[in-house]
């Protein structure tokens, strides 16, 4: 062996000196922001770097302003996802406004309780089209058009994420809440299609199982102490969470730290499920 094989090898240049969690120069599209979960994720991904689509049913709030604040775009369209034939059109917004979406976050959700021998046929549909069948023909006509970029771009592309927002009972039963239960179930299984389908195309789907968490979506929940304060002994980090805890696991999927994640559900729960 000649002694030149101990010679120090070249410093190479590092390939991106991006850090893996910077999202500069993407485009999130979120829906339902205005408030709660999705208002958390979308300050995170623009702490992040990224810039802001907003897809929202009620006119922009605060998020606009916070999202702004860091330097990043925020751009809001308005569309009642509960409707699919509005998606096309609020996406072809989108697309007008920004150009391009590289990551999509699922977010939109609505909860309606009553007795599963009461449960009303509109209350089902109501769930089922927000919280299931819009985040199916969203992500559909999303993943079409990152499919048409990396068409366009080649080697360029950096690649789609996807992530739905799940929930708790996307594992548990629950009681009272036999749509929700359905639909978040649903939107499990459509997270491993997905990833089935999708994943050798470069679009990445995932999804985030938060607890529960301080929202307008928990407001009933928390006033009734008596059921708060079960809730409240059974999470182990001993507190309800926050929409800023969901930012950090929004970020780790939309990047490329997460480039070998596919079809996974991550859960943000203070343990709940450890349980
Ligand atoms: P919020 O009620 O604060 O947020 C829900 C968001 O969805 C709102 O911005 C709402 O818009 C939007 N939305 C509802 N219906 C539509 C629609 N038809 N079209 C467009 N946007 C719509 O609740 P959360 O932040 O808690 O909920 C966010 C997601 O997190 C939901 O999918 C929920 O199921 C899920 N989740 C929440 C948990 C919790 O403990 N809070 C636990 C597990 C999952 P608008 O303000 O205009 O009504």
């Amino acid at each position: 062996m000649s002694d030149s094989c101990f010679a120090p090898a070249p410093v190479a240049a590092p390939a991106s000196p991006r850090h893996p969690f910077d999202l500069q120069g993407r485009v999130a599209l979120v829906t339902g922001c205005n408030t709660g979960i999705g208002a958390g994720i979308a300050v995170a991904l623009a702490q992040a770097g990224a810039d802001i689509v907003a897809l929202n049913r009620s006119e922009a709030s605060q998020t606009a302003a916070q999202v702004q604040a860091l330097g990043r775009r925020f751009i809001a369209v308005q569309a009642d996802l509960s409707d699919t034939a509005a998606i096309g059109d609020a996406l072809a917004q989108v697309l007008a406004a920004c150009g391009q979406v590289d990551i999509l976050v699922n977010n939109a959700g609505i909860i309606r309780r009553a007795d599963a021998l009461d449960f009303t046929e509109e209350d089902w549909d109501a769930v089922m089209n927000t919280n299931l069948k819009s985040l199916f023909f969203l992500s559909q006509a999303v993943a079409r058009h990152m499919l048409d970029c990396a068409a366009r771009q080649g080697a360029q592309w950096q690649g789609g994420k996807i992530i739905h927002i799940a929930s708790l009972l996307s594992f548990q039963g629950g009681v009272r809440v036999p749509s929700y239960t359905a639909a978040k179930s649903g939107v499990l299984g459509l997270t491993r299609l997905m990833a089935n389908e999708w994943a050798g195309k470069g679009i990445h789907v995932n999804a985030i199982a938060p607890g529960y968490i301080e929202t307008n979506n928990t407001e009933a929940l928390r006033q009734d102490a008596g059921r708060a304060g079960e809730i409240l002994q059974r999470i182990p980090a001993g507190r309800w969470g926050q929409p800023a805890d969901l930012g950090g696991a929004a970020v780790f999927l939309a990047s490329s730290a997460a480039d070998y994640v596919h079809g996974h559900t991550l859960a943000v729960d203070g343990g709940w499920l450890a349980r």
